[in-house]
């Protein structure tokens, strides 16, 4: 029997049935005839007897002390990754490795981390030259572009507040600074972000800051490294919130921003006084919120839409539309009775003729388009009343639709700011690095169409990470022949399969049932089930009467409410509406629904979602890509509180222990014999350079600066190495 000390650190497996049976660490307090006290990482106590001492073992000193790169783990299980990860987040140490692949835990505290000083110190190293940090990952992907002349990206993944639009940020800041030439173009790249965040970003529960929509930021470089443009792709914004909030969520911050920033006079020509007064920003019960300054954040919000060149009559266009929505937020039904139907009237209230004042159109015909809808029945437009409900939906309907159209005119505003059409120049093709900032996967207590586009989205880039670290990476070296024992991972290559690539899969079954004008959500359930209904990926609902179905995703089962998912999917305002909007007086909001003919059929929004991220993943699939996994610690927003099983799901669905096993095994740099000796010949003597047998050439360069080991291989074309190899190259490379 092992006899543990005083002072000894060990493992101790407590839980053997639960699901995260992942032994934590322990420090040995005591030992006394036969029995020890154990304190482990949380703080609690434990007294072992000897008959239970096969629940304690003794931990590696590469756990003890905690590793930057978690391959060099000697324990290279979950508990030794996640107790690595909670020693250094107690120590401030946010930043970890597993080989090129950054995790980062969010700290919820401001560290010192990202001064200019900081900036400075990173740039230029090697990865592994300094602790690990998202500079480095930033560093090393300027480095990389201009070295290898290939485009870059960033794929930076987690929940809701994990730190996600942080790291971007700081990514962004960091190129812009390498950048160097305090352009305005420079300054203009920065700046998109405040603009975006205001009309994207809102309180959830989660996050203060939650990002309610995706976003790829490419930033393009001329041939000197200086950034000349950029450009930015959005994905998806989550329009409900405009209408409805959860309990303590609020809508989206521009809204309480103008409220508390604008001036009097300016809020007296919109009418507006404060968020208390809205239903469309109290359905949450939560006007404000500590961690933010709604009023600074407008005087930001202003000058940010300065430099990227929003006019100021731009500017008041979109106030004039925001402040329509809020007032139309207002705006009630009542029941009426005409020709024994259940008809709707808007009740008469000074905001029903601001918000007509607002959106330039007449009182009348707005009031008809939101109590009726017309309909076509053979060639001939019929009008048909609505009731209360179906009225607010219409409406709710039509501020969506306005609200989602500013955004993408606001998108396109600030490309056609930053956007430099010569950096696209196919000929002198310049590089670029993106950055993907996209909401992580969600699973609610109720989760419906936007939930279920949104999990897609996280199949799609974890299949992206899946193929990237683990299949291309295997086939090399079987087709290469080099020494490999195959690691088993899990793919989710099935699951996307049947839920979004192969013919009449779930999402094309969606869309096709919205086509159909007598299609509902019992018929689109109908024929999913008969699809699908036994497969192993979707869960078909209970009984005929549940309208609940599941999906096993990679990262767990998420179950559906199809109510309402064809509506959502189909995305259509009524003719009625469009004509109101055509016949307005106000030009801004006849230009944000331009180009939306009534009468073409639309491509529904799940459609156009699959289009756009097919296309943003050939564009990734062009790029050399560095991964960053944000881990959030605990769900208070609390610094220093590390919550274990949290943060174990975490790192399981994102496949981080499988990733620490391949990047410990696998040797993720490569470079063909004639690459590796046109970089590296000056590391040999001028008389050892032989030009006509690069492979030999390849190999006394690395035996003189990698030693004999076996740590590095030679294929039949390339020669393969880890990652801490091709930092000892670089560094000796500017020894030379
Ligand atoms: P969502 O998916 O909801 O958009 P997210 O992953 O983008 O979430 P962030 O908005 O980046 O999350 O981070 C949430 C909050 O956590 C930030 O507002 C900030 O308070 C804190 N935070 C994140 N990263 C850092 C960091 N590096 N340093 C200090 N605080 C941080
Ligand atoms: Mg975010």
């Amino acid at each position: 029997m092992v006899v543990f000390r005083k002072g000894d650190h060990v493992w101790l497996d407590t839980q053997p049935n639960s699901e995260f049976n992942v032994p934590i660490g322990a420090v040995v307090k005591e030992s006394d005839s036969g029995r020890i006290l154990l304190e482990d990482d949380e703080g609690k106590e434990h007294w072992i007897t000897a008959r239970n001492m096969h629940m304690v073992h003794l931990m590696h000193p590469s756990s003890v002390q905690g590793v930057e790169d978690m391959i060099r783990l000697g324990d290279l299980h979950e508990a030794g990754m996640v107790h690595n990860l909670l020693i250094r987040h107690q120590e401030h140490k946010i930043y970890t490795y597993t080989g090129s692949i950054l995790v980062a835990v969010n700290p919820y505290q401001l560290l010192p981390l990202y001064t200019v000083d900081q900036i400075r110190l990173y740039c230029n190293k090697r990865i592994g030259e300094l602790p690990p940090h998202v500079f480095a990952i930033a560093d090393n992907c300027y480095f990389n572009m201009k070295r290898n002349k290939r485009d870059q990206c960033c794929v930076i993944s987690g929940e809701s507040g994990a730190g996600k639009t942080e790291s971007t940020k700081l990514i962004l800041q960091f190129l812009a600074a390498v950048s160097g030439q305090h352009s305005w173009i420079e300054q203009q790249v920065l700046e998109a972000n405040p603009i975006l965040e205001a009309f994207g970003n809102a309180k959830t529960i989660r996050n203060d800051n939650s990002s309610r929509f995706g976003k790829y930021i490419d930033i393009h470089f001329n041939q000197s490294g200086v950034i000349e443009g950029a450009r930015i792709e959005q994905f998806l914004l989550e329009k409900s919130r405009v209408c409805r909030q959860a309990p303590e969520e609020r809508n989206y911050h521009i809204f309480y921003c103008m409220l508390m920033g604008m001036n009097t006079e300016q809020k007296k020509m919109l009418n507006l006084g404060t968020a208390s007064e809205y239903t469309y920003l109290t359905m949450g019960n939560c006007t404000s919120c500590d961690s933010r300054n709604d009023a600074k954040d407008y005087a930001h919000i202003r000058s940010a839409m300065k430099i990227l060149m929003f006019s100021d009559s731009e500017h008041w266009d979109i106030s004039k539309l925001l402040a329509a929505i809020l007032h139309l937020g207002n705006v009630e039904f009542q029941a009426a009775v005409y020709d024994n139907l259940d008809c709707s009237d808007v009740i008469d209230s000074p905001h029903f003729s601001i918000a007509t004042k607002l959106l330039e159109v007449d009182s009348s015909e707005l009031q008809n388009s939101l109590t009726n809808l017309s309909i076509i029945v053979r060639g001939e437009s019929v009008s048909r009343p609505l009731n209360v409900a179906q009225a607010a939906n219409g409406k709710d309907a039509f501020v969506k639709g306005i609200y989602g159209r500013i955004f993408l005119w606001i998108v396109n505003k600030i490309n056609s700011a930053i956007f430099n059409p010569s950096s696209q120049k196919p000929k002198d093709r310049h590089q670029s690095i993106g950055l993907l900032d996209i909401f992580g996967f969600e699973n609610f207590s109720n989760n419906s169409f936007e939930q279920l586009c949104i999990n897609i989205a996280n199949e799609h880039l974890q299949q992206f990470f899946v193929h990237h670290v683990f299949k291309l990476e295997q086939e090399e070296y079987l087709a290469e022949h080099i020494t490999w024992n195959n690691i088993d991972f899990t793919d989710n290559h099935q699951a996307l399969e049947v839920i979004a690539l192969k013919p009449m899969n779930i999402i094309s079954l969606i869309d096709e049932e919205s086509r159909f004008p007598k299609g509902t959500d019992a018929t689109m359930l109908v024929k999913i089930n008969s699809l699908h209904g036994k497969s192993n990926v979707y869960i078909p609902p209970k009984s005929v009467h549940d309208t609940k179905f599941g999906i096993n995703h990679f990262a767990g089962v998420v179950f559906y409410e199809s109510k309402d998912f064809l509506e959502k999917n189909r995305d259509t305002l009524s003719a009625n509406v469009m004509q109101v909007v055509h016949s307005s007086k106000n030009k801004y909001l006849r230009e944000i629904f331009q180009g939306l003919d009534t009468t073409k059929r639309l491509s529904t929004l799940g459609g156009q979602f699959k289009q756009s991220l097919e296309k943003l993943m050939k564009i990734l699939e062009q790029c050399q890509p560095y991964f960053i996994r944000c881990i959030k610690p605990n769900d208070y927003k609390k610094p220093l509180l590390f919550d274990r099983e949290l943060c174990i799901k975490q790192l399981r669905y994102s496949g981080m222990m499988e990733t620490i096993q391949i990047r410990k095994a696998g040797y993720p740099i490569r470079y063909s014999f004639e690459e590796f000796f046109e970089r590296y010949r000056f590391l040999l003597p001028w008389s050892q350079r032989q030009k006509n047998d690069a492979r030999q050439s390849c190999i006394s360069i690395s035996q003189a600066v990698l030693g004999k080991d076996e740590s590095w291989q030679v294929g039949r074309t390339k020669i393969f190495l880890k990652d801490y190899h091709d930092t000892v190259l670089e560094l000796q490379l500017q020894n030379v």
